[in-house]
């Protein structure tokens, strides 16, 4: 432990962001670089738990070692902080910017105190990493002869990718897109994970083995017969790519999109040519309404800011969180609380105030006289009125408004992989009743010999850490089947964490 009584003498403090007028008017990083000093003192704060509940069941779904940690970075022992870090989490990199952090929720100071700022150490950890070269690439030492194919190359196909390559099989990751990395790479926009990032890690995988195929669409440009009979395995990583649409009037009209049309377009452009090349939908002197919260709504709102909205407006069906847990939100279990984002708070410095409204549902679009969207019409919810047989919620009568738009955004969430795929491995792959890849956690097999999936198309859409505990957990399962007994590590629990953004 730390130190005993730094629970005690210091407060949780977190470190902080760019400013937000600041960080407008680029792409790069949100994050700051903390002192020695602060790091010390935040790592004091950990108590050392006879029961640590950051690696709890509602926790860390990845296990990380997170109270040895902390106590390393009290000492200022980096390098085994790092040593310690590596054996859990394949990517401290990616969720270390990027996970909203369940540990911090479960953790036992939270009880009492704010929790331990254990994200904030782990990203550091892994940034001193690869400052100081102790992350190097570390092939295997032999080679089995045992070939397996990874469809999808967000964080589960990747965590997978690198497991099953660190106990020699030999894995080939086939990714529609032109570049590798999932919503790493196309969906979480630059200022919350730079793709430098990204890039890296390929790159030390591919030093280690990892074979990489872009542009390869398996069930369009791939055979998945040809892939199942080239592979001792193949494991779909395929997200959850499906988005929730908004079937009311207008929805036809122009300047209407999904989230991930306009966040993937704009993050290619970007890397590309720096969006000179213009092959991106411009939120430039228009006002945006982006409909839906979570990580998805955000990264919209921020994106849109920085292109130069006019103005922006989120719609939100559900009603706002409270301030602190509710009686039925009790800790260890993730808060379910009022929280400002990155993008939220761009916009509250911008324009003086949050652009979420919530309880609102939408009713229509209204177009102009050349079938673009002008505005939308909203009415208001109440939550505490449910319509019997019908939703569970009820409209305001007379609380329609319009919110002037020419650009709407639809973040509503995802309805699990894309039929096509399915469709392509032909009609023995089951499905869950949510049109998931239906597979169990631990096991990770498909109704399909030699067929696994991991990662959102088997959970739904979730986060990145969960990806990775499902990567993992599914390059077990599969080395199992390919060698009768695995050596790897089974990562996490079977519960889902009731944490799910969209
Ligand atoms: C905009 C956005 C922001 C998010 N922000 C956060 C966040 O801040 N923190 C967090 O923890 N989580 C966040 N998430 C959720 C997180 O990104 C996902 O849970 C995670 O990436 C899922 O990983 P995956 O590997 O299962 O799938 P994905 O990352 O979706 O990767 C699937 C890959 O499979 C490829 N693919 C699909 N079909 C085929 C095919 N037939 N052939 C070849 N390739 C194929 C796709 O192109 C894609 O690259 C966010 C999600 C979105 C959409
Ligand atoms: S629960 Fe919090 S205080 Fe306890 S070991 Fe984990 S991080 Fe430290």
């Amino acid at each position: 432990m730390g130190k005993p009584t730094g629970f005690k003498e210091f407060q949780r403090e977190t470190i902080p962001y760019r400013l937000p007028l600041v960080r407008i008017d680029d792409y790069q990083e949100i994050y700051t670089t903390p002192s020695d000093e602060h790091l010390a003192t935040q790592g004091a704060r950990c108590m050392d738990c006879g029961v640590p509940f950051c690696q709890s069941t509602t926790g860390c779904p990845i296990d990380n070692l997170i109270p040895e940690w902390n106590d390393l970075v009290y000492r200022g022992r980096w390098e085994e902080a790092l040593e310690r870090l590596q054996k859990t989490n394949n990517f401290p990199e990616f969720t270390g910017r990027v996970c909203p952090a369940p540990c911090e929720g479960a953790c036992v100071l939270g009880i009492t105190n704010p929790p331990v700022t254990i994200k904030n150490i782990e990203s550091t950890i892994v940034n001193r990493g690869f400052d100081n070269g102790w992350i190097k690439p570390e092939p295997p030492e032999s080679r089995t002869g045992k070939k397996v194919a990874v469809v999808g190359s967000g964080p589960a196909g990747l965590a997978a990718a690198d497991q099953l390559n660190s106990v020699g099989h030999e894995v080939t990751v086939y990714e529609r897109a032109d570049r590798i990395g999932g919503l790493l790479m196309y969906g979480i926009p630059n200022m919350k994970l730079e793709k430098n990032d990204v890039l890296r890690r390929v790159g030390l995988m591919e030093e280690e083995g990892v074979k990489f195929v872009t542009n390869a669409n398996v069930g369009v440009d791939v055979c998945p017969k040809e892939l199942m009979d080239n592979n001792d395995a193949v494991l779909l990583a395929t997200g959850a790519t499906n988005p929730r649409n908004l079937p009311i009037p207008g929805r036809e009209l122009n300047g209407i999109h999904f989230a991930m049309e306009f966040l993937t377009a704009n993050t290619k452009s970007l890397m590309d040519s720096n969006l000179e090349d213009g092959n991106f939908i411009s939120a430039e002197g228009k006002k945006v309404v982006v409909i839906g919260g979570g990580d998805t709504g955000t990264d919209c709102i921020a994106t849109s800011l920085r292109h130069g909205a006019t103005s922006i407006v989120n719609l939100e069906i559900v009603p706002r969180p409270p301030e602190g847990r509710a009686d039925n939100n009790p800790w260890p279990q993730w808060p379910r609380i009022y929280r400002v984002d990155y993008g939220h708070e761009e916009v509250a410095a911008k324009w003086g105030e949050d652009p979420r409204d919530y309880s609102v549902e939408s009713v229509e679009f209204i177009a102009d006289d050349n079938g673009n969207v002008k505005a939308i019409k909203v009415a208001q919810v109440d939550w505490s009125k449910p319509v019997e047989n019908g939703p569970p919620f009820s409209r305001v009568e007379g609380s329609e408004k319009i919110i002037e738009a020419d650009l709407v955004l639809l973040a509503m969430g995802f309805l699990g992989p894309e039929q096509y795929i399915l469709d392509a491995f032909g009609e023995s792959v089951e499905t869950d009743g949510r049109s998931n890849y239906k597979a169990d956690h631990g096991e990770f097999k498909t109704s399909v010999d030699g067929l696994f999936a991991a990662g959102d198309c088997r959970r739904g859409q979730s986060l990145v850490v969960w990806a990775i505990n499902e990567g993992r957990g599914a390059a077990r399962a599969i080395d199992g089947y390919l060698v009768g007994k695995s050596t790897l590590p089974a990562p996490g629990t079977t519960m889902g964490s009731p944490l799910q953004p969209s």
